[in-house]
């Protein structure tokens, strides 16, 4: 035998086979997958967004801008390589594509807002731990064009619902971050406070403190938590437009009826993220890395990426970090063949191979067993598979034109007209 190929580090298969555990971090299972992705395609068209793709590649450059040199994505986690003379990446993150594809194709001049969603895969070589990986999935809604406050909440009760509808615990955080106008003078309280207490936070956050001293808030090591705790609070230095803005968003919450608390230590690094940031906060399931979607204003983003001046906000949620928390709960939506076909000899197996393809024409699972086997087996077979009905095809059968459709559940037997079964099994399975 030749030698195994394993996957890449910080990669994970999703299989259609049982959840087990496996170095703590359970296996998902494709259900699970499709339950988030379902509910998000079903629900997010509700409120006018509409999906757009972009490419996993993009030029180095747009995140460079986009995220921020000083930022830990685009610092140090990126897989960029050279594509013969010019620096392409693999992309960390979805908002900055959207906005260059906005950008890119004067979006703003046909229609004055833009509502999309996305789903895809993104990359961050990160070091990987339970809920944390290389390659992940993200799906998310970015809106263009609305100055808010109100589809900031709008948002924020779309991710509300989302959550409360696939059955995830959460809590959703709220904060703001100001804006051109007040945001500089709280950047100097703040260096001013961290540089009086530099010696207690770590390496990282020393640098932080003179490139981008608001990401200190969110460190997560213990002792820079202790210093932020103390730190002084934008709320503090926030101009009047921008309380004003802050108001209405949790006016309009509360309106809605979406909960929330105040949170001074969710943050952006970058000065085209303004006001209004969000995050959902799993409050079971996930240890470490609870953070399931994370959101906010970027009215700076269209124009640094080259475009007029257009404000924007959005959320991006973690798919694997959802369908985890779904693993543990062990709620799963799964799909499997309604009819299970076993037929008993190569005429009735030619027989069985239309069957299947007429019930797939009408819309019906069907799966037919392509191995020889007595009908005890089969029927084991057929209820391995979770299927709801059985047929064992024999010579008779053929004969006749009958035959018993098993329910496996029960065991009942109905008696059904073989060159009418699409028919007979669509009223079966509708009649209970
Ligand atoms: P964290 O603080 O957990 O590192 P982040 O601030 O880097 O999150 P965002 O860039 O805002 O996260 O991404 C939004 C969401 O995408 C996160 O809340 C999380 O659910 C998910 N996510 C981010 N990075 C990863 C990763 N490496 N693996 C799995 N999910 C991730
Ligand atoms: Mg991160």
């Amino acid at each position: 035998m030749s030698q195994k190929i394993r996957g890449v580090k910080g990669t994970r298969d999703v299989l259609p086979i049982d959840t087990y555990v496996k170095d703590e971090d359970p296996w998902v299972r494709i259900g699970h997958y499709d339950r988030v992705e379902q509910s998000a395609r079903d629900l997010f068209p509700l409120y006018g967004y509409r999906e757009a793709r972009t490419p996993v590649l993009e030029r180095t450059e747009l995140f460079v801008r986009g995220i921020g040199e000083v930022t830990d994505i685009v610092g140090k986690e990126m897989y960029t390589f050279d594509d013969r003379g010019e620096s392409v990446t693999m992309r960390p993150e979805n908002t900055a594509s959207l906005v260059r594809a906005y950008v890119e194709h004067n979006v703003n001049q046909q229609e004055p807002e833009t509502k999309w969603w996305y789903l895809g895969p993104m990359f961050r070589r990160e070091r990987q731990q339970r809920g944390r990986y290389r390659q992940f999935t993200q799906i998310g809604i970015e809106a263009f064009g609305s100055p808010g406050p109100r589809i900031d909440a709008e948002q924020i009760e779309l991710l509300d619902r989302w959550l409360r509808t696939l059955g995830i615990p959460f809590e959703m955080h709220l904060n703001t971050l100001g804006d051109a106008a007040c945001r500089p003078k709280y950047r100097e309280a703040l260096q001013a406070y961290l540089r009086s207490r530099a010696s207690e936070l770590c390496e990282d956050c020393r640098k932080r403190i003179e490139a981008n001293p608001i990401r200190v808030l969110d460190c997560k090591n213990p002792k820079c938590q202790e210093v932020a705790a103390g730190a002084p609070r934008m709320e503090q230095f926030l101009c009047e437009p921008c309380q004003v803005h802050f108001l209405g968003v949790q006016e309009m919450l509360a309106r809605l009826g979406v909960g929330f608390v105040l949170d001074p230590k969710l943050v952006r690094g970058l000065d085209y993220y303004t006001r209004t940031t969000y995050e959902a906060i799993a409050t079971s399931g996930l240890g470490s890395q609870s953070t399931v979607a994370g959101g906010g204003r970027y009215d700076g983003l269209v124009k640094e990426l080259g475009g007029p001046d257009i404000p924007g906000i959005g959320f991006a949620a973690g798919v694997e970090r959802m369908a985890l928390i779904l693993t543990q709960q062990g709620k799963e939506r799964v799909t499997r063949p309604l009819v299970f076909i076993a037929p008993l000899g190569d005429a009735e197996a030619v027989r069985a191979d239309a069957l299947a393809q007429q019930l797939r024409a009408a819309g019906l699972a069907a799966e037919v067993s392509f191995r020889k086997a007595n009908p005890g087996n089969q029927l084991k077979r057929a209820d391995a598979l979770g299927a709801r009905f059985a047929l064992v095809l024999g010579e008779q059968e053929l004969k006749t034109d009958r035959a018993k459709l098993k329910e496996l559940k029960t065991g009942a037997q109905h008696e059904v007209s073989l060159s009418a079964l699409p028919d007979e099994v669509r009223r079966l399975a509708t009649a209970g």
